[in-house]
């Protein structure tokens, strides 16, 4: 510490308990926040600095930004200096001939969408934490969201990287190439690696064109072959999807509770699906949408359906949708997990292990919604009011080695866009072989030897 105060001038730190409280912890919620100091510099040169002296005295670092991960990746719960931000949140003009924009890592995911959409633009990194998320978050955690079925995951939309090694050293990679074949793409050890490898101060991201006018579904769905038989006509509809957003009924209540919100349908239904699709290309667009939809009714593939009318409806029927994780984390105390699974097999999955709770777990209500159309399932577990917490954790243990066994049975993954962080090191196994994981630990030594970046996060290490 002494260290840190002979280096650095007295606002480039804080020690105040409730700052130690805030920025040493993420959305998880189930660690205790004990940095032993917040660190907020302001450039590349600064975290480099910095890094440099961490390492020189040992000190372990945790790179945090928006602190919305929900993997606790982010947290600092042993003594940790966190590496906030917070005053690198710059941002460059919008390049309208390569579609790209330079940003600080600190920059927040809807700010980039704010600045880019004058220009007709995008970053279509999209979910419904943006309002808090960093750019650098997002690419370290290699985000997902509710685009991913257009756009594919933020690796995508990564051209440039600026990466600090902990030992001090600066790595611009790649810059504003798209094409660059010229070895190992050093960029993607960074990307989806939760703060491990290297700390990233800046990037240099690729821009979309923004979506032109969009149609919002929300249709009310009878079963689960339903869904996906629905899907599939929507893959065969000739339209580009933006989503494809799937909730159970017992979801929906929960959002519409919380909200206050009417349903937009008179009689409850097993799901729902929040459908979005894009006009361009379609000259008859309207003509288009409503022969497909009378096919869909004639197929008797939903109950209901809501076409939003207007910007605002949209906006309404989305909120269905990305009210969900806040408003179960009101209702109660929640188990979550983040799966990922073959989409062919997706639904198989879903029923073999609902059966296997119902049956072995009658007392653990699932409530699931999730990106189905990229094989993507959110799970969580609620606490019923009347279980006693450490009953209820027991309980959930006991039910996830089920949910794993069907996970590695069926070739899907523990996680899905959250990461591993903290919270799912223990799950790693049942994705990764021994091979995999014994050859990140060889990567992360080669990067850190001394293993004190975002340490005994995603893997274990033995310092050199
Ligand atoms: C309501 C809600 C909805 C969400 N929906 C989605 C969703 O649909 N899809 C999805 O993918 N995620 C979702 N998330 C999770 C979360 O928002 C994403 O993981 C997001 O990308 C995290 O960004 P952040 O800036 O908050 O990162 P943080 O939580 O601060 O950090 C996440 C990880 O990145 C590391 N890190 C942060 N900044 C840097 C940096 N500059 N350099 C190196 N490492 C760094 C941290 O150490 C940590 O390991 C949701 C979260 C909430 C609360």
């Amino acid at each position: 510490m002494d260290e840190l105060k002979r280096n650095f001038p007295s606002h480039f730190y804080s020690l105040d308990a409730d700052d130690l409280k805030t920025f040493g912890k993420d959305w998880t919620r189930v660690f205790e926040p004990a940095p032993s100091v917040i660190v907020f510099p302001t450039s590349t040169e600064e975290v480099s600095r910095l890094l440099k002296l961490c390492t020189q005295h040992r000190m372990a670092v945790v790179p945090s930004g928006g602190r919305t991960g929900l993997a606790g990746g982010a947290m600092a719960t042993e003594g940790e200096v966190v590496l906030s931000f917070e005053k690198m949140r710059s941002m460059g003009e919008v390049d309208s001939l390569s579609h790209t924009l330079w940003v600080q890592a600190g920059a927040i995911t809807e700010a980039v969408h704010q600045k880019c959409a004058p220009s007709g633009l995008t970053w279509p990194i999209d979910f419904a934490s943006k309002g808090s998320s960093t750019v650098g978050g997002n690419i370290a955690t290699n985000a997902g969201g509710v685009k991913v079925i257009r756009y594919g995951l933020t690796r995508n939309w990564v051209l440039g990287l600026t990466v600090v090694l902990m030992s001090g050293e600066v790595l611009k990679l790649n810059g504003a190439l798209e094409k660059n074949n010229t070895g190992i793409d050093l960029r993607q050890i960074f990307i989806g690696t939760e703060g491990i490898m290297g700390v990233i101060t800046e990037a240099i991201l690729k821009l979309a064109p923004l979506p032109s006018e969009s149609d919002v579904f929300f249709f009310a769905v009878e079963s689960l072959p339903k869904v996906f038989a629905l899907f599939q006509e929507v893959r065969k509809s000739g339209f580009t999807v933006n989503a494809f957003e799937c909730l159970s009924n017992e979801c929906l209540k929960v959002v519409l509770a919380h909200r206050e919100l009417a349903s937009p349908f008179a009689n409850e239904s097993h799901s729902y699906v929040l459908l979005e699709v894009e006009r361009a290309g379609h000259p008859n667009a309207q003509t288009e949408l409503e022969a497909w939809l009378e096919g869909i009714f004639n197929q008797s593939l939903v109950e209901d359906a809501v076409l939003a009318q207007s910007p605002k409806e949209a906006t309404q029927l989305w909120s269905m949708r990305e009210g969900i994780s806040e408003a179960l984390a009101a209702r109660g105390l929640l188990h979550k997990h983040d799966i990922a699974l073959p989409l062919n097999r997706l639904q198989e999955f879903i029923e073999t292990w609902t059966q296997d709770l119902d049956q072995n777990y009658p007392g653990l209500k699932p409530y699931i919604f999730g990106h189905i159309g990229d094989g993507n399932l959110h799970v969580n577990l609620m606490k019923p009011d009347a279980m006693a917490v450490p009953e209820f954790r027991d309980l959930c243990k006991k039910a996830d080695q089920g949910m794993f066994h069907w996970i590695q049975a069926f070739q899907g993954s523990v996680s899905a866009e959250h990461g591993i962080g903290l919270l799912k090191k223990h799950l790693l196994k049942y994705t990764r072989t021994e091979a995999e994981i014994a050859l990140m630990k060889s990567m992360k030594q080669l990067f850190d030897p001394f293993m004190l970046l975002n340490p005994k996060k995603i893997i274990e290490g033995q310092s050199t």
